[in-house]
């Protein structure tokens, strides 16, 4: 019997998303058979407009509706500190915390040179343009990247390019009560806000 290419199509799309398997992206498939047709012109025109609708902030790199982001563009944030992380969420969890009144930087990604991805390939020349630009006014960078062997080698790397800066920097790194191997994505308020107060010089 053959598929459906409409069936097909739709199967082969979502298993190219992560974390998504051939039977999976079949059952899901033949669910939204059984959805009404409006509700799945609403999806569609929603996965169309994702990008059309969103900016990637020009200072932090954040995802965004306007550029710069509402985190840049506040007033009342310390543009002194800036919060290194590794993807959009980070930023999300850690402003969930609703302590934290610096600013960030999203990197998106880690140094894994098992997945070539080397520090071009992430926003860390963007983060020592920063610097620059900022003429000392940058006094503390946090280090809050995952707790885990890319995160860490990340950590180093960062570290050492910023200490050849010029500027005297602070640099300091999330650790109390993030288990090695969490996920700052899935770590709860409370302790993000400890890791957040208890970070040490790195
Ligand atoms: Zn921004």
């Amino acid at each position: 019997m053959r598929v459906a290419r409409a069936i097909s199509n739709l199967i082969e799309a979502f298993e190219r998303l992560p974390g998504m398997g051939p039977k999976s992206a079949a059952r899901l498939t033949y669910y939204l058979l059984h959805v009404p047709q409006v509700e799945l012109d609403r999806f569609a025109e929603a996965i169309g407009n994702l990008k059309r609708g969103t900016k990637e902030c020009s200072v932090c790199h954040n995802i965004s509706e306007a550029d710069p982001c509402d985190v840049c563009a506040d007033e009342s944030r310390d543009k002194g500190i800036i919060c290194v992380v590794e993807q959009p969420l980070d930023v999300l969890a850690i402003e969930r915390g609703n302590g934290y009144r610096g600013v960030y930087h999203v990197l998106h990604g880690v140094i894994d040179p098992l997945h070539n991805i080397g520090p071009e390939e992430i926003k860390l020349n963007e983060l020592l343009a920063r610097l620059r630009q900022g003429s000392g006014e940058v006094k503390e960078i946090i280090l809050a990247l995952n707790p885990n062997m890319e995160g860490e080698s990340t950590c180093m790397y960062i570290a050492k390019a910023l200490k050849a800066q010029p500027t005297a920097l602070k640099i300091t790194r999330l650790a109390h009560g993030l288990p090695m191997g969490a996920d700052i994505e899935y770590a709860d308020d409370q302790t993000l806000t400890h890791a957040m107060e208890g970070r040490r010089e790195y």
